[in-house]
This record gives C-alpha cells, structure tokens and sequence, in this order.
C-alpha cells in the first residue's frame, strides 16, 4: 500500500502488541491497519470505506472525508489524518487506482491507449468524441471493469485499426453484444447516423435462418421471400417495431420448416396439393397454421399452384387483430403496469405470435428457457423467440409456480432463472 507513513497503515506482521486488537470505529475485533487521530485504530474494511466516504466537510472542504469528527465525517485536516489520496495526474481527491492515479485517471488512459492506431500512434479524429464520452463516465471503477474485459479491450483495438467509422465498417467487426453496445453509444454520440438496428438485426437473422433450408431450391424461393416480402414491407416502415421483427421471423421460420417438411417428403412446392397442406396442418402443432401467410405469397407469385388453402384448426379461431392493432395492444401490454407478469407473458404469446390460450395456459418451465438475451419458449414443439422488452413478463415471474397453471410449484433446475441479468448492452452506467 502506498499510504504507509505517520499514522499511515500498519506494516503486515508488525501488529502493535501493546494495544488490544479492534477497531474504534466498527467495534469489530479485526485488526487495526490504521491508527487515526483521535479514533486511534481502524480496521481494513472501516479503513477502505473511508477512503471511498465523499461529501463536505464541516469545514467546507469537498471531497474524500475518512476521519471522524463527533460521529460525522471530516476531511483530512479537521481530522489530523495522514493519507494520500490525490492523484499525481489530476490533483482530484480519490481512492487512487495504481501509480498514484485516480480511477478516472486510470480509466482515461486505457480508454486513450485501445482507441489509439498503433501503426499512426494518433486516434482517427470520429472516434475523438467518443473517447471523450467514455472517459467521463460517472462510474469509473465500473468502466474499467467493463473495457478490461478481453473481449471489449479487442473490440475497441479493432475500432481503433479501422481506416473509418462507418456502421459499414463497425459490421466488418465480429458480431457481437460488445459491437451492438458500442455502435449505440456512436449512435448516441453523433459519431455514426442513427440506423434501424431491429431491421438489420433481422437482416443477420436471415442470413442465418436460409442455412436450415435442406434443399438449394427451396433455399432460393425463402431468400426471396424475405427479400421481396418482409424486408421490402419493413424498409416501408418508418422504424421496425418489435412486433414486426418477431412476427416476421415467426412467419420465415414456419415457413422454412414446412419446405424442409415437404423436401422430406419429396414434394416440390410447385407440384404441391390440398392433401399435403392438409397433411402439414394435422401432423404438428397450431404454430403450423401461420404457414398461411407463406403459401398465400407463394400462390400470389406462382410458385405454387392456386387455389390451397390452410384449413382453419380444429379449434375455434378469434376474429385477428391488424398489424398496427397488436402493436399498439402490445404497447399497452409492454409498459403497462396494471397487468400481473403473469397476464402480460400470456397476452404477448396471443397477441404477437397468435398462440391459442389453452396451449399458452399449459406451458411449464421446462418449456422456457431463460438466457441472458433471449426467452424461448416452446409451444407443440415449436421455439418462439422473445427478445427485449417482450421477455420482461418472464424474467420479472422468476420460478416461484408454473408459468399459468396454478398448480403446485414445479421443482426443476433454477439456474435459468437466477442467471444474472446483467449484460453489456445494459453497462455501463453512462451518464456522460
Ligand atoms: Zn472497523
Ligand atoms: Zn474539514
Ligand atoms: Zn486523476
């Protein structure tokens, strides 16, 4: 430790056997690493937390205040206590980090080393205020903890190499919720226009989604239908709402299986007939049915014979709500507080992915699985995907019963559920 010296801390193994062990302060039997002022002794924990105590003093001193003075805290001076607490770089009064420098100090310079070109040795003059705004992070310890993460620390040296910052260039980067964050505080910071990230985000999802597809042709007819149907209606739209975004995977998805489905069976779409689709629709679950939307766009487009139709269920089918409808019955059900998480999660599963009730109300943990940036949910086999804000309901029931039923609490793996919801698109703390 740096701040040995008068009334500085203790040297380890030299305890001072002529006093009782204990600190003056907490009252604990700890050992003291500290004798101050008039409080004598302070143990390591009573110690670390005063270096951290800010606020002013009686004296009108702002800043660290470890002493005490009559049960209040009190800066350095009023309480006659040695201790180094300034940075060497900055002056600022702070727990120092390493070689005399402040968190912030400390924080500047890694934020300056990683977003500098090493092979220029300068910063590319758009990642100027960038830097900037990651350095005045109100939170600096947090900061440090964030940027040290290799992952984040490589990140930033390719940001740094890059002949420009473009989102171009940000999406030559390796795909990643670091890049997702980074881009966002570009974003926010005017280093980079704003961009519809949930029509890109869908653009990713297709590229990988065309790779389930088992046979080339069927491949070709999907990559047009996202190309021609669900990217041609969201560049349309102003912004993608989530509902879009998840519908539209939902409709792609189904879609893609019932080709694979047909592909299994050897029957090309174009030689498709009312027996197949009849044949589709009895054999899996409700989710089958959204097959509808694909076959009514194939049909329109003569890539498959006319006149099919998806039988409706077995079940009875509520009048459906338009696009603009659910969205806005799922902007009630998003925020509104007035719904139990329990009515919320079921009322997205009918509203946005169009789930029957009775299936909704049947599900149980095991048919959901919680990570850090998605919720799965299984419905009849079928994997809906809930991205934020549309998991909230989820992860705000925690797995005190079963997700509807109000049977008894089902016993089970807990770890989905406790897994910690911290993640880098929500850290740091930044209030720059
Ligand atoms: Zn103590
Ligand atoms: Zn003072
Ligand atoms: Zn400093």
């Amino acid at each position: 430790m740096s701040d040995a010296g008068r009334g500085g801390p203790l040297p380890r193994g030299h305890r001072d056997r002529r006093r009782d062990p204990g600190c003056d302060r907490c009252g604990s039997s700890h050992w003291p690493v500290a004798r101050w002022g008039a409080e004598d002794q302070v143990c390591g924990k009573c110690y670390q937390q005063a270096k951290r105590t800010r606020g002013t003093c009686e004296c009108g001193h702002v800043g660290v205040l470890p002493g005490r003075l009559s049960g209040q805290p009190a800066c350095r001076t009023c309480a006659g206590i040695t201790l180094n607490i300034d940075c060497v770089r900055c002056g600022a009064e702070g727990e120092l980090y390493r070689d005399g420098l402040c968190w912030q100090c400390t924080l500047s310079d890694l934020i300056d080393e990683l977003l500098t070109n090493p092979a220029t040795g300068i910063m590319a003059p758009e990642l100027v205020p960038f830097a900037k705004a990651l350095r005045s992070m109100k939170r600096a310890n947090s900061g440090l903890t964030w940027i040290r993460q290799r992952h984040v620390t490589t990140f930033l040296k390719n940001l740094a190499l890059q002949p420009s910052t473009t989102h171009e260039s940000i999406d030559a980067l390796p795909r990643s919720r670091t890049r997702d964050y980074v881009r966002g505080l570009l974003v926010e910071h005017g280093v980079l226009p704003r961009r519809d990230e949930t029509k890109v985000r869908y653009q990713e999802w297709a590229q990988d989604a065309l790779e389930r597809l088992t046979d080339e042709a069927n491949r070709a007819i999907i990559d047009r239908y996202i190309r021609w149907h669900h990217l041609r209606r969201m560049n349309e739209l102003e912004a993608v709402s989530h509902g879009t975004f998840l519908r539209s995977k939902q409709t792609v998805t189904v879609a893609i299986n019932f080709l694979n489905w047909l592909h299994d069976r050897e029957i090309p779409l174009e030689d498709l007939q009312q027996a197949d689709v009849d044949d589709w629709v009895r054999d899996g679950p409700t989710t089958r049915l959204i097959a509808d939307r694909f076959l009514n766009w194939a049909m329109g487009n003569r890539i498959a014979p006319s006149g099919l139709k998806v039988p409706r269920h077995r079940r009875g089918t509520s009048t459906k709500l338009s696009g603009a409808d659910q969205d806005a019955a799922l902007g009630q059900v998003v925020d509104g507080k007035s719904l139990s998480a329990r009515d919320r999660a079921a009322a997205i599963l009918v509203l946005v992915f169009g789930q029957q009730l009775e299936d909704v109300v049947a599900l149980t943990w095991d048919d959901i699985t919680v990570t850090d940036d998605l919720v799965t949910v299984k419905l009849g086999g079928f994997e809906i995907a809930l991205n934020d804000p549309l998991d909230a309901p989820w992860r705000d029931r925690g797995r005190r019963s079963t997700p509807f039923s109000r049977g008894a609490p089902q016993c089970g793996p807990t770890d989905d559920f406790s897994a910690p919801r911290w993640s880098v698109h929500r850290m740091p703390t930044h209030e720059g």
